[in-house]
């Protein structure tokens, strides 16, 4: 068993201990365990500061010149600061766009549009939903094949199933870099090698990995990464995503939704439409301004604190989440859903019991709030700069306590 006393010195030797005081509800008594982070990321106190001067301010006062002063380069400036933070990648590759779904609906489009001849998308069964559902509809429309990988759930994609699929037909490779049921995380660098041996282009889905887990996409030559903002990037509900594009890649890509933004000279209004060279080409309509600000503040904290100590405190987190449920009794029957090497795992914790749909709404109602994956998952998303260890033992005590009641 673990005890209260352990997970109290894990936070009294935490380098990061101290951020947490910075998001809003760390001190909400009525809130015992945030373990959903990778759903949601908390408000840091000074995105809710900067979203109350935002209608005043730079919306209110400074009306449509804002557009002129920041707004128009926005979705590229804080593209560039994410690069940095937290992608391993130079500027000038990544800008914020629409919602993950969608840009990556426009990046699977350009990609496979990029490849003339060669017929596959590769993908594996257990990718996020909307990820298999859009390269459906992609292929569908294109009149593609889908070449799936069956993924095991509570691991992901090895190297050897994807060498065992990619061939001269493959257009384009989707992964996942951390699956979002087990917390898998794969190895980017040799997949995206293997992608390339086979001539295709390499799309990454760094949702669950960005903000929590350390990338090098230049290094690794990754030719598209798209993620969510409002997970680890703690953007609000809704913030856009962002996409990186190679830079040697960015000429050859060509997205379907041509809109006004995207132009080489949007306010010129003129006929035909000429794609702007670099990001801004893969922007449609007007960017979310609104939407942009709250994951400013995370960016520059990220990028203050370093993704490798990000890392090394999740890895204490995961870890600590991994060792408490191995102190419980078997006969509670839970089963551990994540992989148990530190390197091959994100930032969250996926545990298993046939009771956890109903368990989970009973947390949720005592303030412990992790999230449930069908069929009997719950996963622990423990964002590392506004989760403690103490909280996490508080939580997953409620957990025990719960299932004891049960078996009670
Ligand atoms: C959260 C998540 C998404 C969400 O896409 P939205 O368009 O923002 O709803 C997509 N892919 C993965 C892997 C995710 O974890």
């Amino acid at each position: 068993m673990v005890s209260l006393e352990s997970a109290e010195r894990l936070d009294a030797v935490d380098p990061l201990r101290s951020f947490r005081a910075r998001f809003v509800g760390s001190d909400d008594p009525d809130v015992v365990a945030y373990l959903d982070g990778n759903s949601l990321g908390r408000p840091l106190r000074a995105s809710a500061e900067r979203l109350a001067r935002f209608a005043p301010e730079a919306w209110g006062s400074r009306l449509i010149r804002g557009w002129d002063e920041e707004w128009f380069d926005l979705p590229l400036t804080v593209g560039d600061r994410i690069a940095r933070a937290a992608l391993g990648a130079a500027s000038g590759q990544v800008v914020i766009g629409d919602s993950t779904t969608v840009l990556l609906y426009k990046l699977i489009r350009a990609a496979v549009d990029a490849r003339p001849g060669r017929t596959d998308i590769v993908v594996d069964t257990d990718n996020f939903p909307t990820d298999r559902y859009l390269v459906e509809g992609i292929a569908a429309e294109r009149g593609l094949s889908l070449v799936w990988i069956e993924s095991d759930i509570h691991s992901g994609v090895t190297a050897e199933q994807l060498a065992a699929v990619v061939g001269p037909n493959t257009a384009l490779v989707l992964l996942s870099n951390v699956a979002y049921r087990s917390g898998y995380l794969a190895d980017v660098p040799e997949l995206t090698r293997i992608t390339h041996d086979a001539g295709a282009l390499a799309l990454w889905d760094v949702c669950h990995s960005v903000g929590s887990v350390p990338m090098q996409l230049d290094e690794w030559q990754v030719d598209i990464a798209i993620g969510c903002t409002y997970k680890y990037l703690n953007g609000g509900p809704g913030s856009p995503a962002f996409v990186y594009v190679r830079r040697e890649v960015q000429p050859v890509l060509r997205q379907p939704i041509q809109g006004w933004i995207g132009h080489a000279d949007s306010f010129a209004m003129g006929p035909g439409f000429t794609p702007a060279e670099g990001m801004r080409g893969f922007l449609s309509g007007t960017p979310s301004i609104v939407g942009m600000q709250a994951m400013r503040d995370m960016v520059e904290l990220v990028d203050e604190v370093g993704m490798d100590a990000i890392r090394t405190k999740s890895e204490s987190l995961t870890g600590l989440a991994i060792d408490i449920v191995d102190g419980w009794s078997a006969e509670l029957g839970v089963t551990l859903a994540t992989p148990r090497d530190p390197q091959r795992r994100g930032s969250h914790v996926t545990i298993e019991h046939p009771h956890f749909r109903e368990i989970t709404a009973r947390l949720w109602k005592r303030g412990v709030i992790p999230d449930f994956r069908a069929p009997q998952g719950m996963r622990l998303g423990l964002s590392p700069l506004s989760t403690s260890h103490i909280e996490l033992w508080r939580g997953l005590e409620a957990v025990r306590d719960e299932l004891e009641r049960l078996a009670a």
